[in-house]
């Protein structure tokens, strides 16, 4: 099917408040043009060098999301244009954004990334994690980096009731989080959850933020 009739598809249905990041890591600049003229802005990439030959090349006004977890010596290339990076889980990356944010004048967002899958994986934290991490002096120094949400991936299966339960978690810690953290931070929205294969089960959870690859721009070949 067609891209840009892909893009129309998804977001004529969203509620909206949920925004979708097309996510175009390995596609080729011709299908992000697609998107784009069908009126996607916000792009998902998770290579630093993919996405700043992207950013040189693709029109300005798109709004660039990392969805992925940087390496901290590579941080520098995105960090003057960077909108968005979902999928922060440790206080050492939270200090390189800082560092380099400040160099470029700016403030970062992110989004922490918790571990909601059965699963195993080294990425994500758990909700002791996030409490230590977000208590601690060391984060409250940074000024140049801002937390406005979580992030999370339910685990790869086709029991629905799963993936619905884990989505509920995420959105669980996300009001927990807001109760004891950012009780009066505006900034704090953001619940990024949902993929091709469970978005609309995500955006019944409360996801604000969708990230869709291969059911718009079609499977990858790594
Ligand atoms: C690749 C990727 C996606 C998109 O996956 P699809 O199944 O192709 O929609 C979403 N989130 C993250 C973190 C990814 O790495």
């Amino acid at each position: 099917m067609d891209i840009g009739k892909k893009i129309k598809e998804i977001t004529d249905k969203l509620p909206e408040n949920v925004r979708l990041v097309a996510v175009s890591k390995t596609k080729p600049n011709e299908d992000i043009l697609k998107a784009y003229n069908a009126g996607q802005r916000i792009f998902g990439e998770n290579k630093v060098q993919d996405l700043s030959k992207k950013y040189e090349e693709l029109p300005k006004d798109i709004e660039w999301h990392f969805i992925g977890h940087p390496q901290t010596n590579k941080v520098k290339y995105i960090a003057p244009f960077i909108a968005l990076i979902h999928g922060v889980d440790s206080i050492k990356l939270l200090k390189t954004i800082n560092k380099e944010a400040l160099k470029n004048n700016r403030v970062i967002n992110v989004l922490l990334q918790f571990h909601i899958a059965e699963e195993s994986t080294k990425f994500g934290l758990s909700p002791d994690e996030a409490d230590e991490l977000l208590a601690s002096e060391a984060f409250n120094e940074l000024k140049n980096v801002r937390v406005t949400g979580v992030m999370g991936m339910a685990t790869y299966t086709d029991d629905e009731d799963q993936v619905r339960n884990e989505f509920r978690m995420l959105k669980g810690i996300f009001n927990s989080l807001k109760n004891k953290y950012f009780s009066g931070a505006e900034f704090f929205t953001e619940i990024s959850m949902g993929m091709s294969g469970d978005y609309p089960i995500a955006v019944e959870e409360g996801s604000t933020l969708i990230r869709v690859g291969s059911n718009i721009f079609g499977a990858r070949n790594y």
